[in-house]
């Protein structure tokens, strides 16, 4: 039954077993242990190292409980006139969802789910959109990164976007753009890397900062909470100043205006990394006073204790 909503509910199940540890009911499953890691990539996202079955088998072998990887899908460079080093832009997505469904039926068990998602890179431009949709349509992944990567006509991952930008303009426009991908027309689980822009930023200070962007900053975590989308700590901040994305001044806000919902991510490319910053980030969400972490699964939202 893989690749079908009762593998979420069998999963389910086995997160309120653990529940009733502390209830004094027969333990049958040790909650505390669970591991997830939500959006990692794969050599079918053509910046990644590792094939798809290997991060699978490793993720599994870790442990994991819930294990996801999400494509690049960089149709936003298109518009944007972009390319990948002089290449078009272009994911094998027949090949890429074939092959992750035949592993999951191969690989899934009461113990092991890997979700096969995509991670969509937002643009203001309606052609693109629908093929976002259209995609969503044909492949029903088991859940979607909504993520923004570009911004004024660059990837901010790249130093050409900072050029003749000072720090409040060039994060302002990016959180700007982060703002209106709240609205894009298709379904999307979860908000990826906030910071983004801060990875690889020249600035001697990088750290995008909640203070010093707390409007926009608000107006993006009040959107996330009333759409009821999940806000993403990514533990692959690179040189944005802090140990992950967003840091823990903004999801304190986020806390405190009553968003709930975070996922964890290494946002892995090789199979080293998966898991990667987890024990940093579950322990400074605990501080903050999240007390789970949610997995998107096909529709659902899958709480796990932490
Ligand atoms: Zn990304
Ligand atoms: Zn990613």
């Amino acid at each position: 039954m893989s690749g079908s909503k009762r593998e979420c509910k069998l999963s389910a199940n086995k997160i309120n077993a653990g529940r009733a540890l502390d209830k004094g009911r027969a333990p049958r499953y040790n909650y505390a242990m669970l591991l997830t890691d939500i959006h990692t990539h794969s050599t079918w996202s053509a910046d990644a190292d590792s094939p798809l079955e290997d991060m699978v088998q490793t993720a599994r072998q870790k442990g994991l409980a819930y294990f996801g990887v999400s494509e690049h899908f960089d149709y936003d460079y298109i518009p944007a006139g972009l390319t990948y080093n002089g290449s078009p832009v272009r994911t094998d997505e027949e090949g890429y969802f074939a092959q992750a469904r035949a592993l999951q039926r191969q690989l899934n068990d009461k113990n092991f789910t890997f979700l096969a998602g995509c991670e969509l890179g937002y643009t203001d431009d309606p052609a693109t959109q629908n093929t976002y949709s259209a995609l969503i349509q044909k492949f029903s992944p088991d859940f979607v990164v909504n993520s923004v990567h570009t911004c004024d006509g660059y990837d901010c991952w790249f130093g050409d976007y900072f050029d003749g930008k000072d720090k409040n303009y060039a994060y302002s426009r990016y959180l700007e753009r982060v703002l209106r991908s709240l609205s894009a027309p298709y379904r999307y689980d979860i908000v990826a890397h906030i910071g983004y822009v801060s990875r690889n930023a020249p600035y001697a200070y990088p750290k995008l900062r909640y203070s010093d962007f707390a409007a926009l900053y608000d107006a993006i975590l009040t959107g996330i909470i009333s759409r009821g989308k999940i806000l993403e700590v990514n533990s692959s901040s690179r040189g944005a100043g802090s140990a992950f994305l967003p840091d823990t001044d903004v999801l304190a806000r986020y806390f405190e205006l009553g968003g709930r919902e975070v996922s964890f991510a290494s946002d892995a490319h090789f199979v080293g990394r998966i898991c990667a910053g987890r024990v940093e980030v579950v322990s400074a969400l605990k501080k903050i006073g999240f007390e789970y972490i949610t997995v998107p699964c096909r529709g659902e939202r899958i709480k796990v204790p932490i």
